[in-house]
């Protein structure tokens, strides 16, 4: 896979022309027409994008402006055609600075403009590639890499370790690489961050098929990714790391990895763990649910086998999958009694099932530098630009339904949609409105189609609690038994147990699971004090911020990893260790940021916190800050050795 897709040479008149931009994310492709012509006079006041998180404006723009932005662009897309459809030449800084105010008006420019070279690779490319090689720096040092997964951060982090030659294998305890979409193939599976923001930013497609990719297509791209960049050969699949210990006399994990009823063990330098949050189905245990006589299965462990059609099927959870495979699954089946324990906020996406319109697919194909702008624009209307909408107010009250005046916004916006949704059906509309402040827990992607499911004649949304599962089917706590051919648990993943089943051994015999005692603490999400030269991907408190990527993560968090690999093997180290001190101060600032975010301030339950209430899992500032403290590695966080 190439960093980029290049776009291609085009002919089209100006008629063309303007049918394309009839259905084209104006505003983005403003800025990319000035990144590629240096002409900024294009980006007009009146032509910034008003698109918000809970509204997007087709093409990004009102009626008058959207005009004068098709005006604007036909005639430099002309221009441009006319002259050949020159390569571009990459803006200096300050042209970029002027770009990314036209886009974002409020935001810190200076800021940004390091990180959005990086993210949108502009210009030299692959600005987050390591600019060292092992074989420069520690041509003699003995030091290689175990990393343990083989998902999206896996790969990630393989691609860097080869980019700076340094050995590593991967463990991978499936067959294939792509993790979370190799093993999630329920129907209607798909990510629900636009594809153009969740990809790597050292391979950015152009040609995505539809906005937000079904499983298969994903799993293809990390497949291909493998392929590319020489990573397959490095691989063990079908092995699992069953535990690992550090041995401090030769500052070495050695790990037990299992392949089949193979055992052996492994030597490393460094350990990177990538083994992901979201992948121990959790199944609650229900009374009774073992005299079920017919086939019972998790989203994320879906029984192909089982034919649906003509059944009774019973849902347990309606989380983000069930969001997606109720629906799927609901012109099959003959009945399905869907028990919700609490509803969900949906963010409205009409397109969510949709490919890029056929305009939008043109410019991604012709204009250069059009997919990393838009790219762009993912990210700050999904994640950057719509923190304040998350945010919790000490000051706010009442706190049940809305912890701030943005977050009392966001609510009013979604429950409307949902009451539209519900059509005038005021009991389904009591049903799944939420009544606790949105972003408490992950807000869904909606397009319809999941209240489409509820309102099927043949489909009962059951909010009364399961009481127990008997031989053919579930009964409710009023004792309606509900008959089920087929039951599908949708009741999510044991998120707590960070690395779990993995028996992790450091320093002086420190078990960390005991150490972390269900309260998962990295700092940075990354490393743990007493289990030097360990490096999580996808740790504690490093889940995305409203709708952001976690594959943007993955890559701030690689990029940590590289360059304490580098400082090992620079400076002659043998060790990292995680000063305790760090880590605390640390979690007292993630702690106190979560206090003022929805996730954090409300009380509902949600797979972000542990037992305990806190949370562990999201990341409670913006995507910028993670960038800029994962960016560099201080090494007086760490004791050396
Ligand atoms: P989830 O969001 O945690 O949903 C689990 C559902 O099961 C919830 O509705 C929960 O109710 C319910 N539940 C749990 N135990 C129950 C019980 N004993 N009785 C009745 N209901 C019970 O799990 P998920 O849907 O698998 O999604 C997990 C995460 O994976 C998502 O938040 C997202 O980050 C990721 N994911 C992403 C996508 C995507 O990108 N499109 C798709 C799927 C998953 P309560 O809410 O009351 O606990």
């Amino acid at each position: 896979m190439p960093l980029f897709q290049s776009t291609a040479p085009f002919q089209d008149d100006d008629a063309a022309l303007r049918r394309h931009l009839a259905d084209a994310h104006l505003p983005s492709l403003l800025a990319a027409v000035a990144h590629v012509t240096g002409d900024l006079s294009i980006l007009e006041d009146e032509l910034r994008p008003e698109d918000t998180f809970m509204a997007q404006v087709p093409g990004g723009l009102g009626e008058g402006p959207r005009e004068r932005a098709i005006e604007v662009l036909v005639r430099q897309l002309a221009a441009f055609r006319d002259a050949g459809c020159p390569e571009p030449r990459t803006p200096d800084d300050e042209t970029l600075t002027r770009i990314l105010g036209f886009l974002v008006p409020d935001a810190k420019l200076d800021d940004y403009l390091p990180l959005l070279l990086e993210e949108l690779a502009i210009g030299d490319g692959d600005r987050r590639a390591p600019e060292w090689n092992k074989r420069e720096i520690a041509p003699e040092r003995e030091f290689r890499v175990a990393i343990i997964g083989a998902g999206m951060s896996g790969l990630a982090a393989a691609h860097r370790l080869n980019q700076a030659g340094v050995p590593f294998v991967i463990f991978e305890k499936n067959d294939d690489v792509g993790g979370t979409w190799l093993e999630n193939t329920y129907p209607g599976c798909r990510v629900d961050i636009q594809n153009h923001f969740y990809s790597y930013s050292f391979a950015q497609r152009i040609d995505w098929p539809l906005l937000y990719s079904t499983h298969d297509v994903l799993l293809d791209y990390f497949q291909q990714c493998a392929e590319d960049f020489g990573l397959r050969d490095s691989i063990q699949f079908g092995t699992e790391v069953t535990s690992m210990t550090w041995d401090d006399a030769s500052a070495t994990w050695k790990l037990r990895t299992k392949t089949g009823d193979t055992e052996e063990t492994f030597v490393a330098q460094a350990v990177v763990s990538a083994v992901g949050q979201l992948n121990r189905p959790q199944i609650p245990e229900i009374p009774g649910q073992d005299r079920f006589q017919g086939p019972a299965f998790h989203s994320a462990e879906w029984d192909h086998a089982v034919d649906l059609e003509g059944k009774r099927v019973a849902v347990i959870g309606t989380g983000a999958s069930a969001a997606q495979f109720v629906p799927a699954i609901a012109p099959r089946v003959a009945e399905m009694a869907v028990f919700q324990r609490t509803p969900n906020w949906m963010f409205p996406r009409p397109d969510y099932h949709e490919a890029p319109p056929a305009g939008q697919q043109w410019c991604f194909a012709h204009v250069p530098a059009f997919a990393q702008w838009y790219r762009f624009w993912v990210f700050w209307v999904g994640a950057e630009g719509a923190i304040p909408l998350v945010g919790a107010d000490p000051d706010w009250s009442p706190r049940d339904r809305s912890l701030s005046a943005g977050n009392e916004m966001l609510r009013e916006a979604l429950t409307a949609y949902l009451l539209e949704q519900a059509g005038g059906d005021e009991d389904l509309a009591a049903k799944i409105v939420p009544d606790y402040p949105p972003a408490a827990k992950r807000i869904l992607v909606d397009n319809g189609s999941w209240v489409n499911a509820l309102r099927q004649p043949h489909v009962s949304l059951v909010t009364d609690e399961i009481r127990e599962i008997d031989e053919s089917g579930v009964v409710d706590a009023n004792g309606t038994h509900h008959p089920a051919d087929v039951i599908v648990y949708g009741t999510g993943f044991q998120a707590q147990r960070f690395l779990t089943p993995m028996k992790v051994t450091g320093r002086d015999g420190r078990d960390l699971h005991e150490a972390w005692a269900g309260n998962p603490r990295a700092y940075l999400g990354i490393t743990v004090p007493g289990f030097p030269n360990f490096f999580c991907l996808y740790g504690p408190n490093t889940n995305i911020v409203v709708s952001g990527s976690i594959i943007y993560f993955s890559e701030c968090e690689v990029n940590y990893l590289v360059e304490s690999l580098r400082i090992l093997m620079a400076e002659g180290l043998k060790t990292m260790d995680c000063r305790p001190a760090v880590l605390d101060a640390y979690v007292e600032k993630v702690d106190a940021g979560n206090a003022l975010m929805a996730w954090g301030a409300a009380t509902v339950d949600s797979w972000y916190k542990n037992d305990a209430g806190r949370v562990t899992q999201n990341w409670p500032f913006s995507l910028l800050e993670y960038w800029q403290q994962t960016r560099t590695v201080d090494v007086s966080d760490y004791e050396v050795g």
